[in-house]
C-alpha cells in the first residue's frame, strides 16, 4: 500500500507545470521531492494535499481514490516554510489545535489532548515551551513546534514544503535530524519538498528528481548519488566528469 500519483498534467496558462507525473510513494517511508526552482514540486505536493486540482491523472491514498476528496477529508498533515503557528496561541494550543477542532464525534477527550500534547512536545524536547508564545521561541524551535502540531492529528500523510528553507545551514542541519527522528518514531509517509541536493540525500528513504515537470529519476539516496542522471545532480554535486 502507498500513495499512487497517476498520469498527473496541469498548466498554467499555456505553461506545462506537470507534464504526466507518475510515482508511488511507498507506505512509511520519507520521499524527497528534489529539484530545481520552478520544476513543479510545490505544485505536485500541493496536488497531493488536495489544495490544488489537476487538470488530469488521479491521487490514491493507501488503495482509496482522493481526487474528489477536499483537503480537509485526505488526512494530511502540513509543514510549510513559513511556519504557520498561530501567534497568539501557547504552544500547548497550537499543537492541540487540529484536535479541538475534529467534529464532536470524533474529538479526543480533554485529558486525551492533553496526554497527546505533552507526549508529542516531549518527543520534540520543547515541553517547557508548552505555555509560552511562538514569537519566544527561535525559529528551529518554531519549526519543531510546527512538526509536532502536524504530527497532532495523526495524519495518514505528511507533507512538508521547504519546510527548513528559511533558517541557517546550522538549525536546518539540526531540524534534519529532527524530522528524521520523529518520521521513524511515527508511522507516516511522508513527502518533502527541497531543491537542496544534500537534504534530500540525509533525510529521506527515497529521492524523486524532477526537473521541468518531469521526472528525470527516481531511487534511493545512494542510487540518485552514485548514478546521477541529470545535470541538476551533478551540479549540485559538484562532480562532473
Ligand atoms: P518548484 O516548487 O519546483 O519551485 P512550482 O511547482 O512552485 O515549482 O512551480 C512550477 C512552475 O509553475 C513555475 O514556473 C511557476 O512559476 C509556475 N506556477 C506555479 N503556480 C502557479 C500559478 N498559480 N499560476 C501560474 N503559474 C504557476
Amino acid at each position: 500500500m502507498s500513495i499512487r500519483v497517476e498520469n498527473i498534467n496541469k498548466k498554467f496558462g499555456d505553461f506545462v507545470a506537470l507534464d504526466n507525473i507518475s510515482l508511488e510513494l511507498p507506505e512509511g517511508q520519507l520521499t524527497a521531492l528534489l529539484g530545481p526552482s520552478g520544476s513543479g514540486k510545490t505544485t505536485l505536493l500541493r496536488i497531493i494535499a488536495g489544495l490544488e486540482q489537476p487538470d488530469s491523472g488521479s491521487i490514491a491514498f493507501y488503495g482509496k481514490d482522493q481526487t474528489d476528496q477536499h483537503v480537509s477529508e485526505r488526512g494530511v498533515g502540513f509543514v510549510f516554510q513559513h511556519y504557520a503557528l498561530f501567534k497568539h496561541m501557547t504552544v500547548y494550543e497550537n499543537v492541540a489545535y487540529g484536535l479541538t477542532v475534529k467534529p464532536r464525534k470524533e474529538r479526543p477527550s480533554k485529558a486525551e489532548i492533553h496526554k497527546k500534547v505533552m507526549s508529542l512536545l516531549e518527543l520534540v524536547q520543547l515541553d517547557w515551551t508548552a505555555n509560552r508564545y511562538p514569537n519566544q521561541l527561535s525559529g528551529g524551535q518554531r519549526q519543531r513546534i510546527a512538526l509536532a502540531r502536524a504530527l497532532a492529528v495523526e495524519p495518514k500523510v505528511l507533507l512538508l514544503d521547504e519546510p527548513f528553507g528559511a533558517l541557517d545551514a546550522k538549525v536546518r542541519a539540526e531540524l534534519r535530524r529532527w524530522l528524521r527522528k520523529l518520521h521513524d518514531e511515527i508511522h507516516v509517509t511522508s513527502v518533502f519538498v527541497t531543491h537542496d541536493q544534500e537534504e534530500a540525500l540525509e533525510v529521506s528513504d527515497r529521492i524523486v528528481v524532477m526537473n521541468q515537470g518531469r521526472i528525470e529519476q527516481e531511487g534511493t539516496p545512494d542510487e540518485v548519488y552514485e548514478q546521477p542522471a541529470t545535470p541538476f545532480v551533478y551540479g549540485f554535486l559538484g562532480s562532473v566528469n
